[in-house]
């Protein structure tokens, strides 16, 4: 496994076509802007040399019988579907941000067993393919991105019908080694700090589709590929010259992408699906399963946190005592913990697939992911009600810096007087960025659209509900024949 400080050396090596804010950026990994994201996802790797969390972090490969990052990890156990809850609950808690690194193994684990039950029927050769890439990828626990949101142009039109036939990414030539791939995928989560990507379809094909029915893995800066950074609220607070107190979280965020692929060459050995339509659907309805799964997880570590610094905002204002804000952290606890509970259960259902990983329940993950399109913002409304008002209209830092204004801000900012004014300001400014800033865009939006909006959850759970079991067991109660 690799050491948080290999890992970043490692990304120094990549050549990522990026631009943003109208510019190419030449370094990346320096780049202010971008760096918090970095610093969430190498924790994945940092907490994996933390001897107090070798359990949840790492897991044994059933590819090499090796020790790896859980995170490259292909689960074999229901223990192993828990686990990796608790240990994006555990990142989320260290972050309070998107660490990024699970679109991968999600995507790892969709693929693996999608591949399996392609061949079984097709008489293709896509698990030998995934499986060679992947044993790779855990040899040298490289961060991998998964890519799955094509941006779809008409929704009413299939992806073979649309006026662009790039809004949705598709095969463009084939040729005896492989094929050249063009199109766009919006929103990807963690891009910038991945190794390699795993290309995913976005929805369910028909047949005309196979040119889009295309899975793969690439290098994330192969020939061929252009990157725009997508901004976020508040992001340039990074950038000022006093960047510690205003941008609420210093140390850790996230970032998303809009990755364009104009004619990139895949080799025939990384390529997990081609035109097999009917599979598309198993790819995307596992890897949305277990990303639904993985927010009853993520969300929470960082739900923790907010809670947190929404109890510490009231001791420092000497609030902590009044009994409606004792029950306002309670209800936030509440919501927290019904999140995990989701998380958790889905994962303790889980099954075997016929490739041997486990894959969640999938009604109960959707459940899951569907309570998380609305419980953080109600999370996030408690918050910034406890917080009152000086949350968003406190002086920036350079004021409080400024020797002509800092001893009035000292003065009139202060609450209980045993707590520094600095102190009350920054806790602030936390729930500040993760209510409203840059760790928002993972809090809330990202609640609500990623691994999928909440009516793509509602047609999941009607599809699973088993409903004519439920008719018959009530009918039967009522002795209807
Ligand atoms: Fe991981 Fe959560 Fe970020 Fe998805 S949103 S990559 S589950 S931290
Ligand atoms: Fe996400």
């Amino acid at each position: 496994m690799m050491t948080k400080e290999q890992y970043i050396e490692s990304l120094r090596g990549l050549n990522l076509n990026l631009y943003r804010f109208g510019k190419k950026v030449e370094n990346v990994v320096d780049d202010p802007i971008v760096r918090p994201s970095l610093n969430s996802f190498a924790e994945t790797y940092a907490l994996a040399e933390d001897p107090q969390y070798e359990d949840l972090m790492t897991a044994t490969s059933n590819l090499t019988g090796k020790k790896v990052n859980r995170f490259t990890h292909l689960h074999q156990s229901t223990d192993d579907l828990i686990k990796k809850v608790k240990m994006q609950r555990l990142l989320g808690q260290k972050t309070a941000a998107c660490f990024q690194r699970c679109v991968g193994m999600d995507a790892a684990n969709a693929v693996y067993s999608t591949t399996y039950e392609t061949d079984k029927e097709c008489g293709t050769k896509y698990y030998d393919n995934f499986v060679k890439f992947w044993t790779m990828i855990q040899e040298n626990d490289y961060g991998v991105d998964g890519a799955m949101t094509d941006v779809k142009g008409d929704r009413g039109l299939s992806p073979s019908q649309q006026a662009d036939p790039d809004l949705f990414l598709h095969v463009v030539e084939r040729t005896p080694d492989g094929v050249y791939v063009t199109g766009a995928k919006a929103h990807q989560t963690g891009y910038l700090n991945s190794h390699y990507v795993i290309v995913m379809p976005t929805i369910s094909m028909r047949e005309g589709d196979e040119d889009y029915a295309i899975s793969f893995a690439c290098p994330t800066d192969e020939k061929g590929i252009t990157l725009i950074l997508g901004r976020q609220s508040c992001d340039t607070r990074k950038t000022e010259e006093f960047n510690s107190i205003d941008v609420g979280n210093p140390t850790y965020g996230g970032h998303e992408v809009l990755v364009i692929f104009d004619r990139v060459f895949i080799p025939n050995d990384m390529i997990f699906l081609n035109g097999e339509t009917k599979f598309a659907g198993m790819m995307v309805e596992r890897f949305a399963g277990y990303h639904r799964q993985s927010y009853g997880g993520c969300k929470v570590g960082v739900g923790d946190v907010l809670i947190g610094a929404t109890a510490t905002a009231v001791e420092m204002a000497g609030a902590a005592k009044a009994s409606h804000v004792k029950d306002k952290l309670i209800e936030m606890t509440h919501l927290n913990e019904t999140l995990y509970a989701c998380g958790i259960a889905c994962s303790s259902q889980g099954a075997p697939t016929d490739a041997g990983n486990y894959l969640i329940d999938l009604l109960l993950a959707n459940v899951c992911k569907q309570n998380v399109t609305r419980f953080p913002y109600e999370i996030a409304r408690l918050a910034q009600d406890l917080a009152g008002g000086l949350m968003v209209t406190q002086p920036s830092e350079a004021d409080y810096r400024n020797p002509e204004t800092h001893d009035y801000i000292e003065k009139y900012l202060k609450g209980v007087s045993s707590v520094p004014t600095e102190d009350r300001m920054r806790i602030l400014r936390l729930i500040e960025n993760m209510t409203m800033g840059t760790a928002a865009v993972g809090y809330l939006p990202e609640s609500m659209h990623g691994a999928g909006s909440p009516q793509a959850q509602r047609i999941m759970i009607a599809r699973q509900s088993n409903m004519g079991q439920k008719k018959q067991l009530a009918k039967d109660i009522a002795g209807v024949k």
